[in-house]
C-alpha cells in the first residue's frame, strides 16, 4: 500500500486533478491520498489558506469578509466547472465556509484554525466527488473518523502516539481514501493545524499509520535539486538522498519537503518518493534511511539569509563554568531562539534569525550580556547568510572542507565562520548574505561541475 500526498499546485485547477486522477489510478497501491488546498495557479495568484486566513482575521475584526468567500467559491466552482461535476459539491462548500465564517469566535485563535483548514477539507471533498463521478469508489475520509488526533497548539499542532494505531484501521476500508492534509484533531474535538505547508506531515503520519510501503510526495518538480536552480541553473537533480541529509538540506532553505515531514516517515523506516504531478514518469527523489555513496562527498548545498552572529569574547573564559549556559538563558530570558554556536577558548558565537529582534531587543540584549557576565567584547553582525554543504560521505573524505575553502577564497569569499563537526553530514560556511549566491555557485562548481548523477 502507498500514501500519496499531492501538494497545492498539483489541484490548483481541473487540469491538474485529472493528472491527479489518472497518477492515482495507475497504480492500485496507491490507495491513502492526502490532498493540500488549491494552491497557486501563477506566480502572484494567492492560496486558498492564505484567503481563508485573511478571511478569519477581518471577520474577528467585524469586517465584511463577502468578496474574498467569492473568491474562494470561484477557487472550487472553476475547478468543478472544468471537471463537469454537478453545482451540488460547490453549494456544500460554501454551506460550509459560511458555517465556519459564523462559527463560534469565543476562541479567536480556534476560529482562525478551523477556518484554515477548510481549504484541505473542502479540496478533500472536491476530490472525491470527482473520483466518485468518474466511476471510482472513492471516499472522503475526515481526520477525526480516521483518528488523527494532535496536541493542543493551533498553527504547531504534534501528531499523538495514539493515532498511529487508529489509522492503521485504515488499511481495512474499502476504495481510494481521500484525506485532507495539514490538520488533525485535539482530543476535546477542536481542529489544529500543523505548521505551514503541513499536508507533508498529514501524508508521512498516515505512511506510518497505515504501515505504507511507500510515501509519495507529489509536487510541481522533477526531483530535489542539488542546489536552489534559483541560484544555479539547471542543478543536478538528486536521484537518492538520507532523511538526515534531507532535514539538513530543508532547515538551510530546500522547501521541496517540509522538514517536520520526515519524522513520521523515518520512525517507521518507509522511503519517501518526490515526484511531479506534471511529469510522472520521471524517478523523482528517494529519500531513505540509508544510501550507497557513489557520488563524491556532497548531495547537496543549501543557503538561507536573514541571519546575525553576537560575538561574544572574555579572556579565560575557558575557564569560567556555565559561561555559555548564561549567555544562553539571557537569549531564553527574551524568548530567542538560537541556530548555532561557534566557540573557541576565550570566545564563542552565538547564531540567530535576525527577524527575531528589534533595535530595544538587540540593545538589551547585548548590555546584559556585557554587564551580566562582565564579557571584553560583545559584538553583534547583521546581514549574514549560512550555507550547508551536506552530504553523508564527508565524514570518510579527507579534504572537503579545504576544498570548500578554496572554492570560496578563489572568488574573493571571505568566510566568516565555519561550524563543522557538530553535525555528523553536514559543514556550515556564514558569508556576508550579498555574498550568498556568489558562494553557492562557487561551492557548486566545486563539488558538482564533474559529477554524473
Ligand atoms: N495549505 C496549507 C498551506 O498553505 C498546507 C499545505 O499546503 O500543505 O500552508
Amino acid at each position: 500500500m502507498k500514501v500519496a500526498k499531492f501538494g497545492g499546485s498539483s489541484l490548483a485547477s481541473g487540469k491538474q486533478l485529472e493528472k491527479v486522477y489518472n497518477i492515482v489510478l495507475s497504480d492500485p497501491e496507491r490507495k491513502v491520498i492526502v490532498v493540500s488546498a488549491p494552491g497557486k495557479r501563477y506566480s502572484d495568484d494567492i492560496k486558498v489558506t492564505d484567503l481563508l486566513i485573511t478571511i478569519g482575521e477581518k471577520s474577528l475584526a467585524g469586517e465584511v469578509v463577502e468578496q474574498e468567500l467569492q473568491a474562494i467559491v470561484d477557487r472550487y466552482a472553476q475547478i468543478a466547472e472544468e471537471l463537469n461535476l454537478t453545482s451540488e459539491i460547490i453549494d456544500k462548500i460554501r454551506e460550509n465556509l459560511v458555517g465556519l465564517i459564523n462559527g463560534d469566535k469565543s476562541n479567536p485563535t480556534l476560529y482562525i484554525e478551523a477556518l484554515k483548514a477548510a481549504g484541505e477539507d473542502n479540496n478533500a471533498k472536491l476530490v472525491a466527488a470527482y473520483f466518485n463521478a468518474r466511476g471510482q469508489e472513492a471516499h472522503y475520509v475526515n481526520p477525526k473518523e480516521a483518528g488523527l488526533f494532535v496536541t493542543n497548539e493551533p498553527g504547531n499542532a504534534q501528531v499523538l502516539p495514539e493515532s498511529y494505531e487508529n489509522l492503521y484501521r485504515l488499511r481495512e476500508r474499502s476504495g481510494i481514501l481521500i484525506v485532507p492534509g495539514f490538520f488533525g484533531y485535539s482530543l476535546d474535538g477542536a481542529v489544529l493545524t500543523f505548521s505551514r505547508s503541513g499536508s507533508d506531515i498529514t501524508g508521512s503520519i498516515l505512511a506510518n499509520g497505515v504501515k505504507a510501503e511507500l510515501y509519495e510526495n507529489f509536487t510541481d518538480v522533477d526531483a530535489v535539486y542539488s542546489v536552489n536552480p534559483s541560484i544555479v541553473k539547471q542543478p543536478k537533480e538528486i536521484r537518492e538522498l538520507t532523511y538526515r541529509e534531507m532535514r539538513e538540506l530543508s532547515y538551510a532553505g530546500f522547501s521541496v519537503f517540509h522538514d517536520e515531514a520526515l519524522i513520521p516517515a523515518f520512525r517507521a523506516g518507509i522511503p519517501v518518493n518526490v515526484k511531479n504531478t506534471n511529469n510522472p514518469s520521471a524517478p523523482g527523489t528517494l529519500i531513505v534511511s540509508k544510501r550507497e555513496n557513489k557520488n563524491g562527498p556532497v548531495i547537496g548545498i543549501a543557503s538561507d539569509d536573514g541571519f546575525c552572529s553576537i560575538y561574544v569574547s572574555k579572556y579565560m573564559m575557558n575557564r569560567e563554568i556555565g559561561f555559555g549556559r548564561k549567555v544562553l538563558q539571557i537569549l531564553e530570558d527574551f524568548g530567542l531562539s538560537y541556530e548555532h554556536v561557534p566557540s573557541g577558548i576565550d570566545d564563542m558565537t552565538v547564531v540567530l534569525r535576525e527577524k527575531q529582534l528589534n533595535k530595544e531587543i538587540e540593545l538589551e540584549v547585548l548590555q546584559r550580556i556585557k554587564n551580566e557576565l562582565n564579557a571584553d567584547e560583545v559584538i553583534i553582525e547583521h546581514h549574514l547568510a549560512l550555507i550547508m554543504v551536506v552530504g553523508e560521505g564527508m565524514r570518510h573524505n579527507v579534504g572537503t572542507t579545504a576544498r570548500a575553502a578554496k572554492a570560496l577564497a578563489g572568488v574573493d569569499i571571505n568566510i566568516d565562520m565555519i561550524n563543522q563537526g557538530s553535525s555528523e553530514v553536514s559543514m556550515m560556511f556564514g558569508v556576508k548574505a550579498q555574498d550568498e549566491k556568489r558562494a553557492v555557485q562557487a561551492l557548486y562548481n566545486e563539488f558538482f561541475a564533474s559529477v554524473l548523477v
